[in-house]
């Protein structure tokens, strides 16, 4: 059968990795959550204290220390997911946190931490069978990507659904905090000077403010099973 590469882009918190995951396990793809990656780079920087209080980072002692980073997806049988591992430690309940939010479109738009990370995302794809999610997979990652989808929703959706998820993992943080930090997200992703976040052109814009998980699956995997049928003939 013949495997195709899935890419799915869009603004933070528009639910791209239920959609990515959940598709992947339908598909028996491999799935990498991109933002993770991204997430782990920055919790780095933060422990070694390259990212002073005003939240200005340390680019080029970042950029030195890069090389002795180490990032791994390790599966986890007790939620069925992969998680974050930075140098041989789970971090991926810290990746989540609001302090790492905060500082992750900051290092995210460090040429050198891209370069690494592509290069690595390219090499996890290169086989196809693999739904990826991020800013940057379909116009730079994959740019041949057989389906691309571009997830949207209006930013007090996203920013409700992600202040439910922060309140229910324990987490001490008001509505308004989790509205602005993901407005300034897509405000520095979408504005970066390397590979800004911007819908592909052949990519399939998806807003999904008013639709429930099982109608979005249920499009996105119909989307993904007619161009895998294309494929195969
Ligand atoms: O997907 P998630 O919201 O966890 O991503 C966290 C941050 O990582 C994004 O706001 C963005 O700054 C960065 N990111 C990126 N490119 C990707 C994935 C994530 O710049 N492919």
């Amino acid at each position: 059968m013949g495997k195709i590469t899935i890419a799915i882009d869009g603004f933070s918190s528009t639910g791209k990795s239920t959609i990515a995951k959940r598709l992947a396990a339908s598909l028996g793809y491999i799935y990498v959550d991109t933002g993770a990656m991204y997430r782990a780079v920055t919790l780095f920087a933060l422990n070694e204290g390259l990212i002073d209080p005003e939240g200005k980072v340390d680019a080029k002692t970042l950029t030195d220390k890069l090389a002795s980073l180490e990032l791994e997806f390790v599966p986890n049988e007790d939620s069925s997911k992969s998680d974050m591992y930075l140098n041989g430690k789970n971090v991926e309940k810290e990746i989540r946190s609001m302090h790492v939010s905060r500082n992750v479109s900051k290092v995210s738009a460090i040429k050198e931490v891209r370069e690494m990370l592509v290069k690595i995302q390219q090499e996890m794809g290169k086989h196809k069978g693999i739904v990826m999610d991020g800013r940057d997979i379909g116009t730079v990652v994959f740019p041949k990507a057989e389906l691309k989808l571009f997830m949207t929703a209006s930013p007090e959706k996203r920013a409700a659904r992600r202040y439910k998820e922060l309140l229910e993992k324990g987490e001490e943080v008001t509505y308004a905090e989790v509205l602005k930090n993901v407005e300034e997200r897509d405000r520095i992703d979408s504005t970066r000077s390397v590979s800004p976040l911007k819908k592909a052109k052949d990519a399939i814009e998806f807003d999904n403010s008013d639709m429930g998980l099982e109608e979005q699956f249920e499009r996105v995997y119909d989307f993904a099973q007619r161009v895998i049928e294309k494929v195969e003939v």
